[in-house]
């Protein structure tokens, strides 16, 4: 999901190393599916009337007598949680605001369940909101395989948020969460979670989709297309009563988490073949606003996938398809829906974004509810990064940057001095307020990745970050997995961080004492504690870098580019308030010592970083 358009742009040329490791695999159970859905769409009643064939493998060792089914489109109905939730929240989505309470009966969402069975025996169930709850009448043994079928009635409301019909810029039908689909189940246990507001967590399994519709709609989705010369063929050129009716779509995807489409009759298509033979698709409405933004697309995405490729993991689908629709940017597997009239750099940062996700939801797939920050934080790291590559290539405008992340840690040092901050590891749908969720997931997530590259240097940090999509593609990673996966890279123990990072919301604030004879004595004023980059300018001009160790570390950083050369002094136990090393340089030769010159790490208050500490501005005039 897009959450707000940063001025996203700058970094340093990463240092690509080259190095072949065998990434050893976890072992992790994890549950698999198999859609094959056929789907006839009316477009006067916009209900899908649907045939849902799923193919389910209990590879859980648990014994299961109960499923759990995402009915996404009920929260479109007054009163439902998302609707008296966005009444009573203090800042209040306003794409969402109280326009579910106003919707009619005509442009409410809904699914309804008109029958189900398994393995060809009926089950009892109940809708309880957004939740189908199935009772089993025999109980899906570990490790056995059943088949449920259903037959389902699914009415696209009037879009209000992500899917839904008629979007602003009049795209007919975004076809997001459209479909009943089963709730995840994994060592965590079920995860059924309402549809409150966001965040998404699902199975990784085959689709294979029909999709009927009137022939002069053009139908985006995930997947490849598999009757291209049937619904491609240009059926204008018959006279009009030769001309079918309604086409069938044909679509199938294999290890994807979901299936998203689209439909509209004024969708125009690019087809843009990348050198490295993976396919993009751009889907649009041609208009003033649109063409000729979407038509430099495709060239610059294909730079955006190679730069990604090398330095995130190499992207494992055949094509991907850009397409225009929703309220926003919101990414699916293969697809993404994004809103389309926009500048050429918000057009290329929503499609960046999204793309992004492709890494981080639909690669690695971390349950989105409970861990938000390792997906949309790390996508907002990586924007970042790949949009300050693109500025450097002159394929958008903008100012590159030294270092993109910046921005982001300033932002969120901002927003935990106001005092509405809350911990990362609060669930998506239950922070206080959206501002606070939107801050940590987005911001504060990227800002642990900036953190974690200051604490064990951006080669470990690179390595870290490849070896993480090696390691954990296609089995839903945790913090923990990944916390692993960056000590392994850096050789240094990093729990400490994730806990204070992720469980707490502790600041970090550091300050310079002062300089006695040659010795630096230096003071932790916040309550989380870090490692420490010093500078020390005499006044000859020489410098001198320092790396100050934690204790529980077991080790210092061996290289970074953004502060290279450095010295590794004692280790600082965290317990100690205070702590004083010996600089080799007497006070009266020193013009300046600095806490952290790259300004990477988020210490709250940056005035007492220095030595001879800022006078206030008044004495500064004498
Ligand atoms: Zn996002």
């Amino acid at each position: 999901m897009y959450f707000s358009f940063k001025n996203v742009l700058g970094i340093l040329l990463p240092i690509f190393l080259s190095f072949h490791t065998a990434w050893a695999q976890p072992e992790r159970w994890q549950q698999a599916v198999k859609y094959t859905m056929d789907i006839d769409f009316d477009i006067k009643k916009h209900q899908a009337k649907g045939k849902q064939i799923l193919e389910y493998t209990n590879n859980s060792p648990d014994t299961l007598d109960k499923v759990f089914y995402h009915l996404y489109f009920n929260a479109f109905q007054p009163n439902s949680m998302m609707d008296v939730r966005s009444r009573t929240i203090k800042d209040p989505d306003p794409r969402v605001g109280d326009r579910i309470m106003k919707l009619s009966k005509g442009d409410q969402g809904f699914q309804n369940i008109e029958s189900l069975q398994m393995n060809g025996r009926k089950v009892v169930y109940e809708i309880v909101g957004t939740i189908l709850e199935v009772r089993l009448s025999e109980p899906i043994l570990p490790k056995t395989k059943v088949t449920f079928e259903m037959e389902f009635v699914a009415q696209v409301p009037l879009q209000i948020r992500r899917s839904g019909r008629f979007s602003k810029e009049g795209i007919e039908y975004s076809m997001a969460q459209w479909y009943p689909k089963m709730c995840n189940y994994d060592y965590q246990g079920w995860h059924s979670n309402p549809y409150v507001g966001r965040e998404f967590y699902g199975i990784w399994g085959d689709f294979d989709v029909k999709i009927t519709v009137p022939s002069d709609y053009v139908v985006a989705a995930t997947g490849i297309l598999q009757n291209k010369d049937i619904v491609g063929y240009s059926y204008s050129q018959l006279e009009p009563a030769y001309r079918p009716k309604r086409l069938t779509y044909h679509f199938k995807a294999e290890n994807v988490h979901d299936f998203v489409w689209a439909a509209d009759p004024d969708y125009t298509q690019i087809v843009h073949q990348m050198s490295d033979s993976t396919k993009i698709r751009c889907f649009f409405q041609p208009g003033e606003k649109t063409t000729e933004n979407w038509n430099k697309l495709p060239l610059i995405m294909e730079e955006a996938f190679h730069y990604i490729n090398k330095k995130y993991g190499q992207y494992p689908f055949k094509e991907y398809a850009f397409i225009q629709g929703g309220d926003g940017g919101m990414e699916y597997p293969m697809a993404t829906l994004i809103t389309g009239e926009r500048s050429l750099v918000s057009l290329v940062g929503v499609s960046v974004h999204e793309l992004m996700h492709s890494w981080f939801q639909m690669v690695l797939g971390s349950n989105e509810a409970l861990y938000h920050w390792m997906d949309e934080g790390f996508t907002s790291f990586a924007t970042n990064d790949v949009m300050n590559h693109l500025v450097s290539k002159k394929l958008i405008p903008g100012t590159y940057e030294d270092n993109p992340h910046i921005k982001s840690v300033n932002g969120y040092i901002n927003f935990a001095l106001s005092g509405n901050e809350e911990p990362l590891i609060t669930h998506a749908d239950h922070f206080i307020t959206n501002t606070a969720y939107g801050v940590a997931s987005y911001t504060k997530g990227e800002v642990f990745l900036e953190q974690l590259r200051y604490i064990i240097g951006d080669q470990a940090f690179n390595k870290g970050m490849l070896s993480y999509f090696h390691t954990w593609k296609f089995k839903h990673p945790n913090p923990n997995d990944f916390v692993r996966i960056m000590e392994k890279a850096s050789g240094l123990e990093l729990d400490w961080f994730k806990e204070y990072f992720v469980n707490t919301t502790h600041t970090i604030d550091y300050q310079i004492e002062e300089m006695r004879g040659d010795e630096l004595i230096l003071r932790r004023v916040g309550n989380m504690p870090m490692p420490l980059d010093i500078t020390l300018t005499k006044k000859n001009g020489e410098r001198l870098y320092f790396n100050i160790p934690l204790e529980m570390m077991r080790g210092a950083k061996k290289g970074d580019f953004f502060f290279n050369n450095f010295k590794v002094v004692k280790d600082w136990p965290w317990t100690h308030p205070t702590y004083s090393f010996k600089t080799g340089v007497n006070f009266r030769d020193v013009d300046k010592v600095e806490i952290d010159p790259t300004k990477r790490l988020a210490d709250k208050d940056k005035t007492n970083n220095v030595w001879p500490r800022l006078m206030p501005e008044k004495g500064a005039d004498k």
